[in-house]
């Protein structure tokens, strides 16, 4: 089974030069406007990404447009751009080839009072896309980053929306009320303190996805597994209670795999993991100020 470990968080040691790259990309070739409802996702590809990689873009920007419902207020920009409700930089770029550095994504503008995101970067290296797009994960692995875009694990911490407790710790809990509804049902039990956060995989994995050892192929756990990874109920609540509108009628079927189930695939998990190398950076985002609102 290959699986891609997914590294997420905001890591601390970004010199602010490294910001300003995120935010002053230039260079628009497409301007892509993703609607369904009333958020909308918009994709501006910025170079290196050929047809079929822009259209799986696209499509993954369609997926969050079912699940997250309404329109964050408009924003506009320093240099006078309007957004309205999120844009993503999209680009590939030769980074160090194959595995390695798989890219950097994240939010890098959020709005004043609720933080959630107006923009973020998704910035891949070409030999990786290539390699996901013939495995088949690609889309996928774009469908994960955008989420960390819109805040999935990226906007968790006390810093942010304050919907973690225990980072760096055994037992890291995302406590939103709606996730921890969620994840009760999922196990059958009454109360919960948290959802499971991911408390292995290095800084950038741990205390941003789901447990692997508990969700295992959930899109939202740190790896990517082979064949189905569903975006469950409980991932969706996470967007809730992170402040946006959610649709729970756009969840996938998902279960939570018995010990028995899980016990079975281990093994596959430790050999073979040829991706687990690949690592994805972030930006620090930083809060327009309330001025910016429309
Ligand atoms: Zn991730």
């Amino acid at each position: 089974m290959n699986k891609l470990r997914l590294i997420t968080g905001v890591f601390s040691f970004i010199p602010f030069t490294h910001v300003k790259v995120c935010l002053n990309v230039i260079g628009t070739d497409v301007l892509l406007r993703t609607s369904y409802m009333s958020f909308t996702i918009q994709i501006r590809f910025l170079g290196g990404l050929t047809p079929t990689q822009q259209t799986v873009f696209e499509v993954a920007a369609n997926r969050w447009a079912q699940i997250i419902t309404e329109n964050l207020p408009p924003v506009r920009l320093d240099n006078g751009e309007i957004i309205d409700d999120v844009r993503i930089d999209a680009q590939g770029a030769t980074i160090d080839g194959d595995a390695g550095i798989l890219g950097q994504a994240g939010p890098t503008q959020l709005r004043s009072g609720s933080l959630l995101p107006a923009t973020g970067m998704m910035r891949f290296d070409s030999a990786d896309l290539a390699r996901l797009e013939i495995d088949g994960s690609l889309l996928n692995v774009i469908i994960h980053e955008m989420a960390h875009v819109l805040g999935f694990g990226t906007l968790w911490s006390p810093q942010f929306l304050n919907l973690i407790t225990g980072e760096g710790s055994d037992n890291p809990l995302f406590i939103g009320e709606n996730a921890k509804r969620e994840y009760t049902q999922l196990i059958g039990g009454d109360t919960t303190e948290g959802v499971p956060v991911a408390n292995t995989g290095g800084p950038g994995t741990r205390d941003g996805h789901w447990r692997e050892s508990i969700f295992d192929n959930e899109l939202m756990t740190g790896f990517i597994n082979s064949g189905e990874n569903p975006v469950s109920r409980m991932s969706i609540a996470s967007f809730e209670d992170m402040g946006y509108s959610v649709s729970y009628e756009a969840a996938d079927e998902f279960v939570v795999p018995s010990t028995d189930q899980f016990a079975l695939r281990q093994p596959n998990l430790n050999l073979v993991c040829s991706m687990c190398s690949s690592k994805i950076l972030r930006c620090d985002p930083i809060v327009l100020p309330e001025s910016a609102f429309l």
